[in-house]
């Protein structure tokens, strides 16, 4: 059986829409080939299907024999006719819309293409400046075995030098000039260096008779090989982390310092194959006017840091990186991931306007930055901020963000090689609440599933884990590791305005449950005399379930957030991650429109507050009508804030 058509793929099936399609195609148990001008590939080959370079517009067949041909074609079809399946990044970013993501689309500038390079889009914007390259030498062993009375002395060498990381990275810790969005980064790779599993597998490889700095090289890689071989973003982007702890611990063991990034000139574009989030922070991060590097991906520290300061990046190039240590000028686009060496005129005159332009549409929408959006009935909208960790803080506030309407907790549990003690947790929440208050910080309890695994929590193999242990239930199954959260919740409640959100709530019982350990654990930290406060328990809307038992939901709860990112997705059961039902995925669809409306009616009727945190609270189109249902905070990435405050504010302005 087979069907012909067109492809309609953004730029073909390059790479990622190739291993998209390899994917979809290894779903269905029929063979199945993909034919073009007469040559057949199997369609479960992805490095095949690459070889067969299929690009957009280009009339192809597709084959298959078996039980399920007919569904294969089907699916198969309908991937290569939607536009959008090479455009939609399903990797980037797990949570929706922090993340830029990674570039497949076409390069937005017309010239320069020959000297132009893809990476990961990592932090928006637009930069052209002279290139500085930032390539230290490599470190390397003895490459000796050492003698049996030679092994003592070396691991007290070894074990003085992982001290005196800790020490310098302790101290620049201390430094008041540290931001706090840096500090948490630099407590990040802390905790990597005083953790066993680097220096314990260093110090075996010690015993077993190498030398330190080799010892130090092969156990960081080992252990980045571990981060690097979990199926996602956020525990990959750790990898890097452990080889720039490693290369620390190796510097010091042969007494020699980094080379400095102190040096870089005024607006330059700093390459690098990698950079240690450690050198990063550190270095004069104003003058920096972009980064491109062959390591890192959207959810690196390294992309944090950039997006926190502003810093345009594109990152994850590989070996491309290497063409640009000769570039004396770089072009970067931080919104497609495009990277152009040595730009012709046109193109620096592109790029001049961009910026420009860029320059000016944030400089135009600063001043909404300190407006408390008001309606003309005297309503005030909250525009708040998502963000994901402490290093966005700075980012939030810049922005203007009446306080924190989504903190996913997720990366919390997600950076750490352990479950984040009671004690951490309540330092993050607490920090939070500080920053932000009298303004509230909305806390989301820990939202993760099978599909985001975490080191401490074992998930079962679920066919469909969207629909599976996730979210609320996950952490009512584990009393644990929820008591725990909530314990540092009530604890943080003292230095702010904190409230506690439940995420994936489809059934009343699921807050009632809650509340239960909410009380325990209330009552346990009186018994021992722990300072605590109560919070606000809120749930998230993001289930039809949630929505259809919405009137009842909100008598047991003081506010609603509604999650758009997952009820679109239930609503329209269609999968967030899916490019080929993504046109399903729409939240204008008269269907979610209507859940909104409906969760908005039940919040309103019973007088608590009614949010929304997912991606649709940013969108100018849609701002007024959330409004206009009885919406009072939207919750969104720092980036769209003083934008949806000029939206609400000229809401107002008409009446
Ligand atoms: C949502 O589902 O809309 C939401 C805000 O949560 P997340 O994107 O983290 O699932
Ligand atoms: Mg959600």
């Amino acid at each position: 059986m087979e069907r012909s058509t067109i492809v309609r793929v953004h730029e073909g099936l390059h790479a990622r829409p190739a291993t998209r399609f390899v994917k979809l195609a290894k779903g269905f148990e029929s063979d199945v080939e993909l034919v073009k001008d007469g040559k057949a590939v199997s369609a479960k080959s992805s490095v095949k299907l690459m070889l067969l370079a299929v690009k957009e517009n280009q009339e192809v067949t597709v084959r298959a024999h078996g039980a399920d041909a007919i569904e294969a074609i089907e699916a198969l079809i309908g991937y290569l006719e939607n536009p959008k399946a090479g455009l939609d990044d399903e990797d980037s970013q797990p949570t929706g819309d922090a993340g830029p993501k990674a570039a497949v689309g076409s390069a937005p500038t017309a010239s320069g293409a020959a000297n132009g390079l893809r990476g990961v889009a990592a932090s928006e914007g637009f930069a052209i400046g002279p290139a500085f390259a930032h390539f230290p030498p490599d470190i390397a062993g003895q490459g000796r075995m050492l003698q049996a009375e030679e092994i003592g002395g070396e691991i007290d060498r070894f074990r003085a030098a992982v001290r005196a990381v800790q020490a310098r990275m302790d101290h620049a810790l201390a430094q008041d000039s540290l931001s706090a969005g840096d500090r948490g980064i630099v407590a990040a790779l802390r905790d990597i260096a005083a953790d066993d599993s680097l220096t314990g597998e260093a110090e075996g490889l010690i015993k077993g008779g190498n030398d330190a700095v080799s010892a130090v090289i092969t156990a960081a890689s080992t252990i980045a090989a571990e981060f690097s071989a979990v199926d996602d973003h956020y525990l990959n982007a750790r990898a890097d982390d452990v080889h720039a702890v490693g290369r620390q611990i190796c510097l010091v063991l042969l007494g020699q310092d980094d080379v400095s990034l102190e040096n870089i000139p005024e607006g330059a574009i700093l390459i690098a194959d990698d950079i240690g989030a450690w050198d990063l922070a550190r270095a004069p991060l104003k003058r920096i006017g972009g980064v491109v590097c062959g390591h890192g991906g959207a959810t690196s520290h390294i992309a944090i840091i950039a997006r926190s300061h502003g810093i345009p990046a594109v990152l994850g190039l590989g070996g491309q990186v290497n063409a640009l240590r000769t570039a004396r000028d770089v072009a970067l686009d931080g919104n497609a991931g495009h990277v152009i060496m040595d730009p012709d005129e046109a193109t620096r005159a592109d790029f001049a306007g961009r910026v420009e332009a860029a320059a000016k549409e944030r400089a135009g929408l600063t001043v909404f930055k300190t407006v408390t959006p008001k309606l003309a009935d005297g309503r005030i909208i909250e525009v708040a901020a998502n963000i994901g960790s402490l290093e966005e803080i700075e980012a939030a506030q810049e922005a203007g963000a009446m306080g924190i309407g989504l903190f996913r907790t997720e990366l919390l549990f997600m950076r750490h090689m352990h479950l984040p003690s009671e004690d951490m947790q309540a330092e993050t929440y607490a920090a939070l609440a500080k920053a932000f208050a009298p303004y509230p910080v909305i806390v989301r309890t820990l939202d993760i599933g099978g599909d985001k695994p975490i080191a401490g929590i074992e998930f079962p193999d679920e066919e469909n884990p969207f629909l599976g242990w996730r979210g609320i239930r996950m952490c009512l199954d584990r009393p644990d590791i929820f008591k725990r959260q909530l314990r540092a919740l009530l604890r943080a409640a003292v230095h702010g305005n904190i409230k506690v959100m439940l995420p994936m709530v489809s059934d009343i019982s699921e807050v009632r449950q809650t509340r239960v350990l909410v009380d325990e654990c209330t009552a346990e930290l009186k018994a021992e005399g722990v300072p605590h406060a109560s919070f606000d328990l809120g749930v998230m809307i993001e289930t039809p379930a949630a929505v259809l038992i919405a009137p009842a939901l909100a008598k047991e709860v003081a506010f609603f957030s509604i999650g758009t990112n997952d009820l679109t997705q239930y609503i329209m059961a269609a999968d967030r991650l899916n490019p080929t039902v993504a046109k399903l995925n729409d939240v204008t669809n008269p269907a979610v429109m209507s859940a909104i409306e409906m969760t908005a009616k039940a919040g309103v009727a019973a007088g608590i507050m009614v949010g929304m945190c997912g991606e649709a609270a940013g969108r100018p189109d849609l701002i007024a009508t959330f409004v206009k249902m009885g919406l009072t905070e939207l919750s969104m990435s720092p980036a769209s804030i003083q934008r949806a405050k000029k939206t609400i504010m000229a809401m107002a302005a008409e009446g």
